[in-house]
């Protein structure tokens, strides 16, 4: 393909919209273009690496024994109704109605509609495994779509589903996906890791993992352990002290040596900094007392003064939909008191106390009071706060030690979620009648996987991990042209022949060239290239500073 025909209108500024690298680049370097917010166009650049990221999905996808098809894009919301997601999946959903006023919405994920198909296609166990998948727009409305590509309100997603009639046939079914997304982020050059996550709005049961590639601007909290392979995200990465066996479980006679809980003022002491700089002592001397409400019940957790809660945890535990933090409101009503000086000791008795490992384990603390500027010390876990709600509460910290091998300390990298493996279960299959007839003739939910890989926010994945204060530095694999060709002086009559021989051989051999045939300066031929990212890192010192006679290639010789 020839520059001057090319539609890459390269920008010497970055957007000012724009705070990750992958945006700037992306747009600068002419590969996207936004039409509103968290939507965009792609560029024939864009859309030449888009193509390779699937060719390789694609490839890994099939070499794992998945079939490619197409599911459409807009849902009759009857299907959504049948799962029960088209109540709780919330504005993220987006809703329209046709001319007949039937509800449709744009597909955010496709586990309905191809539950829906097999349903209707597959009746008999002895037409699975089967697993299909396809590379397909999806549709979110994001609270906050940012960072270009990375979350977009459109965007490309490589999704694939599984269908067995056992739990060894989906473990089977899950493992080629899971070793088929390691060779795909393998192929893609990037450094990412697998990590035990949280299942989420999808829900179902069983293991879930993250692909996620490392890089500064992402979202998720990588937890990963110095020494050995165990590594989760945040929401999910267990204390340490879940390894410290009986943490909590206190002898009789334990707590002999505390005096009884007293209370003393703190007048307005509400956080733990201020408390701890009050009072000179260190965060971890403190119970820190959240109110939440749990679909709408007022719950308690407490967490040591150096922690903090994590709402995931508790959402799972309690089984719960929605866990927020209480209204000032609530927590006067359960506690008595204004937020900062609820404390486990005369709290509502309808509120359910949580309480973390950590908290179990102390010999005493110092509590908030419910009452206004007032604080209680010598509060023993065990004598002055039930423990039969004991658990994992709250986020790990960094450099504390790993849950499972003991050995090593939890460090933290930011990550960004690539990809996501499910085992779902019967959840979408039972709901939707997604049944066959096993061996004995007796009618099963099949047991569905799901297994998806942002397409698009890859692309800016790469970009994120592949780039330098130039531009974009594409991993082979993924450049939208294998050689960029680059005659400095297009006007020399010797330079532009030879240029024009070998743009030819090349493409004769199969290769894929971008030849620039503008007759513009050397400098700006260069940049373009840099911006463009189709060569080596360090290629830009071939030419050295001396443009007359920077070409590497004498084009007698060619
Ligand atoms: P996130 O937590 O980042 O919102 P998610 O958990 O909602 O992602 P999944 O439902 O697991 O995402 O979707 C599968 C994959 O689709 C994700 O791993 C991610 O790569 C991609 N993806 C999800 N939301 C977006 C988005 N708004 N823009 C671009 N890619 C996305
Ligand atoms: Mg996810």
């Amino acid at each position: 393909m020839r520059q001057t025909q090319i539609l890459s209108p390269t920008l010497r500024q970055a957007p000012a919209d724009a705070e990750a690298a992958s945006h700037q680049m992306l747009v600068r370097a002419g590969y996207i273009r936004p039409l509103a917010s968290g939507v965009y166009s792609y560029l024939p650049l864009g859309w030449r690496v888009m193509r390779q990221l699937e060719r390789i999905i694609r490839e890994e996808m099939d070499r794992a024994g998945a079939q490619e098809l197409h599911l459409p894009a807009l849902l009759p919301a009857e299907l959504w109704k049948q799962s029960g997601r088209y109540g709780v999946y919330g504005p993220e959903l987006i809703r329209l109605q046709d001319r007949h006023g039937r509800e449709f919405a744009l597909g955010p994920t496709h586990e309905e509609a191809i539950a829906s198909l097999i349903r209707d296609e597959v009746k008999s166990y002895k037409r699975v495994p089967l697993t299909v998948y396809q590379i397909q727009t999806k549709y979110r409305d994001e609270r906050r779509p940012r960072f270009g590509l990375l979350r977009g309100r459109e965007f490309l997603m490589k999704d694939a589903y599984s269908f067995d009639i056992d739990a060894e046939g989906l473990d089977a079914s899950y493992r080629a996906m899971f070793d088929a997304y390691h060779r795909i982020m393998r192929r893609l050059g990037l450094r990412y890791r697998a990590i035990e996550a949280d299942a989420g709005a999808i829900g179902g049961d069983g293991a879930t993992y993250e692909f996620t590639a490392l890089a500064d601007v992402g979202e998720d909290t990588v937890v990963s352990c110095t020494a050995c392979e165990y590594a989760a995200n945040l929401e999910r990465a267990e204390s340490g002290s879940a390894a410290r066996k009986g943490a909590g479980a206190k002898e009789a006679g334990q707590y002999g040596n505390s005096p009884a809980p007293e209370r003393f003022p703190t007048p307005g002491m509400r956080t733990i900094d201020e408390l701890a700089s009050g009072l000179g002592l260190q965060p971890s001397a403190f119970i820190k007392t959240l109110i939440y409400t749990a679909d709408g019940a007022p719950v308690a957790v407490l967490v040591r003064g150096d922690h903090e809660v994590n709402e995931v945890k508790v959402k799972n535990c309690l089984g719960a939909a929605a866990v927020e933090l209480a209204d000032e409101e609530t927590v006067a009503a359960v506690s008595g008191a204004p937020t900062g000086f609820a404390g486990p000791i005369g709290l509502r008795p309808d509120v359910r106390v949580l309480v973390d490992r950590d908290v179990a384990a102390m010999s005493e603390g110092i509590a908030g009071a419910n009452a206004a500027d007032t604080h209680v010390k010598h509060v023993v876990p065990g004598r002055d706060i039930p423990l039969d709600t004991v658990g994992d509460y709250r986020n790990v910290i960094e450099g504390e030690a790993c849950p499972h091998c003991g050995d090593g300390r939890l460090q933290f990298h930011r990550g960004i979620e690539v990809g996501h493996v499910f085992k779902l279960g019967t959840k979408y299959s039972a709901a939707l009648g997604a049944t066959v007839l096993d061996p004995n003739a007796r009618e099963q939910p099949l047991l569905m996987g799901c297994y998806g890989i942002g397409v698009s926010r890859l692309m800016a994945a790469i970009v994120e991990q592949h780039h330098d204060e130039r531009g974009i530095i594409w991993p082979r694999a993924v450049a939208p042209f294998q050689v960029h060709l680059i005659p400095v002086a297009w006007k020399d009559e010797a330079q532009r022949q030879a240029a024009e021989r070998l743009y030819a051989q090349l493409q004769q051999a199969g290769i894929s060239v971008l030849l620039d045939d503008r007759e513009e300066r050397v400098g700006v031929k260069l940049a373009d290239a840099d911006l463009f990212g189709m060569h080596r890192k360090d290629s830009h010192k071939l030419f050295s500073n001396r443009p007359k006679d920077c070409c590497p290639f004498n084009p007698e010789n060619l």
